[in-house]
């Protein structure tokens, strides 16, 4: 079992949960204790909209204070910004949030002082801690103080500006759904000190998110479509409720799917390096990043499906000297390592306006340039996952193979990854090609080897 399976409260995103059901002011008490035993020091609170929030953030605080630390408070921020903070100013931090899951949930992120997010060892640790009510409390000459932290956002909106030329964005028009989340005070302002003209909507922080749910999909984002082709804006942006990633409409309206937005936005920073360098992605992106990677002479790493491994493989492979420019997920979670090692919403927004300004062309154009692909995604329901699992590796251990994550098949006109879930009984099937058919054939010869296997499994 690997480590990622063992963790029982923490999923690949921190501990979430619906609000009165499985996540209470009692647990973030409880991860208050631990984690201000685990990090003692000066801890930074960030939260994003949602109602339940400040319920959250005090019952952490009080388990914070309880063992002796310092707690920052930050009010709303998107995670980026608290992670950027927590990088330079802090000794670790708490992120109250459930990013793209509807407003009854919520959840905690813990965030290390490098600004990453809590890898497996100590997540485990940290559960170990909380189940066994195993805390350090402080005594009453010892207890925590509360600050706080109203430059959070200014210094993250800072960073971002410095990064580009001055005015990349004098002549472009911007559309920004900020979904009433956390960005709401955030992406407009960058993209504006970028000096391009911004229209906005759902800027209003609202945690019942009225005007549509955190999760910025394809059917979420119609009002900004429509509001894009209405103002003739060069493109729409859209977050999810902790703004760590952004989404985006061309300049025709037209919902720019993730993957294409990473092979995009991988094009514009490869394109503004000199020297070759190295990619870092799951094994789940689609192969549109390695075919981008190979125009410009750069190549592709994986690592396992969450935004933390690719963090802190990017993170490890530039400490061994190894020029990592870019990486993330194919869900518009992107990583810039020149600004930070976490998934940044407002950073790709403004990536996205530099990308723009550089290559002079509409978005749609710039899309037209990558070839199109096609992607079947597939859950096979099954208890039997390990069995389904050593049957495909059996079968498939003669071809290309990634196991890092599951098993990733590389063809040279196709790929598949067959990857179980960590916590449920399916396993997941990815196949893509860039011929339709090409896919839609690969995966009817892995369908019949799952049915050898399980007769009885359900696909859907
Ligand atoms: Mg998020």
């Amino acid at each position: 079992m690997s480590v990622k399976q063992k963790k029982q409260l923490f999923g690949t995103n921190g501990v979430r949960g619906i609000i009165g059901k499985d996540m209470t002011p009692e647990l973030a008490h409880r991860m208050g204790m631990a984690v201000g035993t685990m990090r003692p020091g000066t801890i930074a609170i960030g939260r994003d909209t949602r109602t339940s929030g400040p319920s959250l953030v005090a019952a952490v605080t009080s388990g914070l204070l309880a063992t002796g630390c310092t707690v920052v408070d930050c009010g709303i921020v998107p995670i980026p910004a608290l992670q950027f903070s927590i990088r330079d100013n802090y000794d670790a931090g708490i992120m109250i949030t459930a990013s793209h899951n509807p407003p009854e949930y919520n959840g905690i992120k813990v965030i290390d002082a490098d600004g990453t997010e809590m890898g497996d060892e100590e997540a485990i640790r940290l559960e170990y801690m909380i189940f066994h009510l195993d805390y350090t409390p402080a005594t009453w000459q010892k207890m925590g103080i509360i600050r706080q932290d109203t430059g959070v956002a200014d210094r993250y909106i800072r960073a971002i500006v410095e990064s580009f030329p001055p005015g990349i964005g004098s002549g472009i028009k911007v559309a920004i759904d900020a979904g009433s989340g956390a960005a709401y005070q955030t992406t407009a302002r960058i993209l504006k000190e970028l000096g391009s003209e911004v229209l906005t909507l759902n800027t209003q922080p609202d945690g019942t998110f009225p005007a549509r749910n955190p999760e910025p999909d394809k059917i979420n984002l119609m009002p900004l479509a429509e509001l894009v082709t209405q103002v003739r804006a060069s493109f729409g942006v859209a977050h999810d409720g902790d703004a760590d990633r952004a989404v985006f409409v061309d300049d025709k309206g037209e919902y720019i799917e993730e993957n294409r937005e990473f092979a995009l936005l991988e094009d514009a920073i490869c394109g503004r390096n000199d020297e070759p360098g190295i990619i870092v992605t799951p094994v789940s992106t689609s192969r549109l990043a390695d075919h981008v990677a190979s125009r410009h002479h750069c190549s592709v790493y994986y690592t396992p499906v969450g935004s933390i491994y690719v963090a802190r493989t990017m993170r490890s492979l530039l400490q061994d000297g190894k020029n990592v420019i870019f990486g993330g997920e194919g869900n518009g979670g992107l990583i810039y390592p020149q600004h930070q090692f976490c998934r940044d919403g407002g950073m790709t927004a403004a990536m996205m306006l530099f990308l723009v300004s550089f290559r002079k062309k509409n978005v749609s154009e710039l899309l037209s340039d990558l070839p199109s692909s096609f992607m079947i995604k597939k859950k096979v329901h099954t208890p039997k996952t390990q069995l389904l699992m050593s049957s495909i590796v059996d079968q498939y251990c003669q071809e290309k193979t990634v196991t890092i994550d599951g098993i990733r098949i590389e063809r040279d006109d196709s790929w598949a990854l067959i990857r179980p879930s960590g916590t449920e009984p399916f396993v997941r099937v990815y196949v893509e090609a860039f011929h339709n058919k090409t896919a839609q054939y690969f995966w009817e010869e892995i369908q019949s080897v799952i049915k050898k296997v399980i007769p009885d499994c359900v696909i859907t």
